[in-house]
């Protein structure tokens, strides 16, 4: 449905130009959060068992919804870390979402606007 530009379009296109821009310098994008523990092995004659400072790890795991349903990752320190960068990603493409939002309901609500141009 390729219409031809409309004045609303260009201005949309014009105040969305920045968050655009941003989100097409991301790379990894992932939603879920990170959680970083430490684990008791069980075994008494272990530190771990007495001194909370000798727990084994850390252990990083990502979780987040696919489908509907709950997943559980463990990851490496290294894989945390870019998980870490992508969820910063989504979340911010998802703010920067709701602004592209904002700017389109002014644009289409408000009347004459096409007449202003
Ligand atoms: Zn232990």
């Amino acid at each position: 449905m390729k219409k031809s530009k409309t004045p609303s379009c260009t201005r949309v296109r014009q105040h969305t130009r920045e968050l655009r821009r941003a989100i097409n310098l991301m790379d990894f994008v992932a939603s879920g959060t990170i959680h970083k523990r430490t684990k008791v092995c069980g075994r008494q004659n272990c530190r771990c068992a007495t001194d909370p400072g000798a727990r084994h790890g850390p252990y990083y795991e990502w979780s987040r919804r696919q489908d509907g349903r709950l997943i559980h990752s463990v990851i490496s320190p290294e894989q945390a870390e870019l998980f870490t960068r992508a969820i910063q990603n989504y979340r911010e493409i998802q703010q920067l979402l709701r602004l592209w939002e904002r700017e389109t309901a002014k644009e289409v609500l408000t009347p004459g606007r096409e007449k202003i141009a």
